[in-house]
Parts: structure tokens; sequence; C-alpha cells
């Protein structure tokens, strides 16, 4: 049994804003501590569930040559393998080779939710809203898509209360969610301990990868339109009408995801994920 994990910095315990989670500030050092502990706990969930394989993802970008690899390699359990991208969602390796269930951890909420900690879709400056056939979707959605394009159900979402009950409105009550602290703003947060955050992850994980069928894999429809709305004008004029040409003509969700993130933080230069 294969089990993916898609996971951001953003939701882990413990963290609370920016700082935590930039390469290159001290409080990441401590961040990225408490964000590898969070994987660990759910991987042993996963084999405990019956997982023989555990590849993680991870897609928090950090800045420089932190980003997508906030991961402490030495940290982490022997078992799982993991993922270092060049580009946000670039990887789908072991989704084409088949896998049974993700996992989400350490997610955060979209763009605009009043009670998100560090709520954001891909870019916390340049971008506002993103929908997918007329849903609004979050980072969860998005990769939610990403592992439906080959099948795979997402079954355990953790992070705020926010990022959680987004997952459970997209996903259906048979998701399983982990809520490891309560946002009481953009930048405020009741945490649970990291270590009680990692045995409800670890336990979570467990649950949700023992009834892999609780959860169906997420179709946002085809065709699906994908629209972003970009905080200024400024993003649109040089990609505008050649990038809805490209986006129109690609064969899959994940080459549409992909290009329209890149070409619009291109642009940008926005780092948030
Ligand atoms: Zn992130």
């Amino acid at each position: 049994m294969r089990v993916f994990i898609v996971s951001d910095m953003e939701g882990v315990a413990g963290i609370t804003n920016w700082p935590g989670v930039t390469g290159g500030d001290p409080l990441y050092d401590e961040g990225r501590k408490l964000y590898t502990e969070e994987i660990n706990a759910a991987a042993r969930g996963a084999f405990d569930a019956g997982a023989t394989e555990v590849v993680v993802m991870d897609c928090h970008g950090a800045g420089g040559g932190w980003s997508f690899n906030s991961l402490i390699a030495e940290q982490l359990d022997r078992r799982v393998e993991f993922v270092v991208q060049h580009e946000w969602t670039e990887y789908t390796g072991a989704l084409e080779d088949g896998c049974d269930a993700a996992l989400f951890v350490g997610m955060h909420a979209m763009a605009g939710t009043p009670d998100g900690l560090m709520n954001h879709t891909v870019s916390g400056t340049d971008w506002r809203r993103v929908t997918f056939n007329g849903v609004e979707v979050g980072e969860t959605g998005i990769n939610a898509a990403l592992c439906g394009t080959w099948g795979c159900p997402v079954v355990l979402v953790t992070g705020d209360q926010a990022a959680c009950r987004e997952g459970t409105a997209l996903l259906g009550d048979g998701l399983e969610t982990v809520q490891v602290k309560t946002a009481l703003g953009r930048f405020s947060a009741r945490h649970k301990t990291p270590a009680v955050a990692r045995e409800l992850i670890e336990a979570g994980a467990r649950r949700a990868v023992a009834n892999p069928g609780a959860v169906q894999p997420y179709d946002p429809g085809h065709p699906c339109e994908i629209r972003v709305e970009l905080a200024t004008s400024d993003f649109t004029d040089p990609i505008d009408i050649a990038l809805r040409k490209r986006v129109a003509s690609l064969p899959s969700m994940h080459e549409a995801i992909q290009l329209t993130s890149h070409k619009t933080r291109s642009c940008s230069n926005a780092t948030t994920l």
C-alpha cells in the first residue's frame, strides 16, 4: 500500500507567523523541526495502518534554497522517502505509479478565510481567489485535484480549525481531520503542544489510512475552468492572453495548475506557498 504525503508548514502546531516559515529567519530553524516531526507522526500512523511505502512531497515555498526543501532529512523517519521539488506541485511520480491514499499535513486555509492562520492561496500577496468550475478552492483543493487526477483520495487534512473545515467542506464527512491549533486571527493562534499534536496526527493518519475508501478522489469536473483572481492588474498584462490559450489547450489538470501557478508567480516574484 503506497501513501503520498503532501505537506505545508503554515498548519503545523507551534508555528504562528511568517518568520516561522521563512528560510533564513531564526524562527524557521525551530519551525522546520516541528514540521519534520509532524510528518514523522503521519508516517508512523500510515505504516501502522499497513502502508508499505510512504513518499512525502514538501510543498512549502520557504524562499531560496529552502523552497520545497524544509524537511530536515537527518530527522525524518528512516522508512519514508522525501521529494525536494524545484517547482510547486512538480512531482507526480508516486501518483503516476498509483497511490492508495494521500495525507495532507500542515495545511492552511484559502485566501480570505477570516479565521484562517496565515491564510493564502499560492501567493499571499498576488493571488486573491482560485475557482475550479466556480467552486472556490485553496491549496487543499488544488492538491486534492492533483491527487484526484490519478485516482488517489485525500483521507487526512491537518492544520488549524479553518483548514480542517475547508477540507471537510470540499471532500466530505469521510475525511479525517486533525486540528492542531485554533487560529485567533491571521497571525495569532492557540496551539496544542507539539507532543500532543503529533499523537493526534499519528492516530488520525492510522484511522485514515485504514479506511481509504471513506473519501472519493476529488474531481473538480471535466472540462474544468480554472480562474485565478489576481490582486492587481500588474500581473495580467504580459501573461493574460498567452496563458489562457496555453492552459485551455493542456491535456491534464496537473499541467494546467502548474502552468497557472508558475506563470503568475514568475511574473510577480511571489513566493508564499
Ligand atoms: Zn506554505
